[in-house]
């Protein structure tokens, strides 16, 4: 397919100044914005082919090759076929104002991943969120239960006292970064290949800073260790996080902090499982308990010590049931699970001679089969 000459596609002329480019893209990106045409395949082709002129038109040295050469001047140029939509994110806030989220997404399912220079350092220009930032905790499988405190230790940004965050000695400003002319960002020749990294000098920002904090080297945010008490609900799950808003790294420019997510992983108990909010374990019992039936004492995760019945005639396997033994729900901490009790009846390995005998009686008395006829495994 021929591709369209781009100031055709913008609707401009050949010496369109930077602001009528900008102007037109807006408006094509407005009215064939996905969000508004649906399933519409031709909107979004309109869309990219936009989006396309725009990165071109929009960057000096692309639209000078352009002018120059055609479509072939951009070879080489990281234009063929695979783009470089960096020009267009750093100019979103301008082009779409506070209307940033959605195209972000827009731009993240079109072109692939390209969407975070908008959080990342590389987005200039507007006070972006700071990042979100993990913690891995692990926790003893009793303080799952009952709920408990940690102390999580870990560095975040947070905004410079000395200069509060802009960057810059009190009475100076910023001025637009010399090596990259304001883009953020270098092109380097490596061989057929043009490859855009992010600007040395000012680190993607596009500008850089008169006279820096002497704090923060002009970062405007620094790394502090940070501790904090975090409470951990009873009854929590493994792999479950909570969530502490403003926790994270304080956003550059003065934008806002991220949270902070702490993940929970719990121990595994030596006896009890969980399920849900029961708790499992497993008692050995000996033959003659499991037929005489008896009483028995059995440790609960709280640390008491509980009598349970045994009945009589009680085969290996059989389930008893402590109420309320289990695990609180978290969203109501006086309500508990049940705790199980699943009885292995052990046959004794070592007889002495009078145990032995003493089988040997019962079993006579019990007169035993000697020809057992299979039963159903689904009795398992
Ligand atoms: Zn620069
Ligand atoms: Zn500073």
């Amino acid at each position: 397919m021929a591709k369209r000459d781009y100031y055709e596609i913008l609707g401009v002329s050949k010496d369109a100044s930077k602001e009528e480019i900008k102007k037109a893209y807006r408006k094509l990106a407005v009215q064939n914005h996905p969000d508004r045409n649906p399933d519409d395949k031709e909107a979004e082709a309109r869309f990219k082919e936009a989006t396309e002129a725009y990165e071109v038109l929009s960057d000096e040295k692309k639209r000078q090759a352009y002018d120059q050469y055609g479509f072939a001047g951009l070879e080489g140029m990281g234009e063929a076929g695979q783009h470089d939509y960096s020009t267009v994110f750093r100019d979103f806030s301008d082009i779409f104002g506070s209307d940033l989220g959605g195209f972000g997404s827009i731009f993240d399912s079109f072109f692939g991943g390209g969407g975070q220079a908008r959080t990342a350092g590389g987005g200039s220009r507007g006070p972006f969120r700071g990042s979100t930032l993990q913690y891995h905790a692990e926790i003893d499988f009793k303080d799952a239960i009952f709920g408990t405190k940690i102390e999580v230790a870990y560095r975040r940004s947070v905004a410079c006292d000395g200069c509060g965050g802009t960057g810059a000695q009190a009475g100076s400003g910023k001025k637009a970064c010399e090596t990259c002319g304001g883009s953020g960002q270098v092109r380097r020749s490596s061989g057929f290949f043009s490859i855009a990294s992010t600007c040395p000098s000012c680190k993607g920002e596009g500008f850089v800073i008169e006279s820096p904090c002497g704090t923060c080297r002009g970062h405007g945010v620094l790394k502090k260790r940070q501790k904090l008490k975090v409470k951990i609900p009873a009854g929590i799950e493994s792999g479950k996080r909570i969530s502490i808003p403003g926790q994270g790294d304080v956003g550059p420019n003065g934008g806002p902090a991220g949270d902070l997510l702490v993940y929970v992983t719990v121990k595994p108990h030596s006896c009890f499982e969980r399920n849900g909010n029961d708790l499992y374990c497993m008692i050995p019992v000996s033959i003659t308990q499991a037929a005489l039936g008896t009483e028995i004492s059995v440790e609960t995760i709280d640390g008491d010590r509980v009598k349970v019945k045994v009945p009589a005639g009680s085969q290996n396997g059989k389930i008893l049931r402590l109420k309320g033994r289990g695990v609180p729900y978290v969203q109501d901490s006086n309500r508990r699970g049940d705790m199980y009790i699943k009885l292995r009846v052990d046959t004794p390995k070592k007889l002495s001679s009078k145990a032995k005998a003493l089988m040997k009686e019962l079993s006579d008395a019990l007169g035993e089969e000697s020809s057992p006829r299979p039963v159903p495994l689904s009795e398992l």
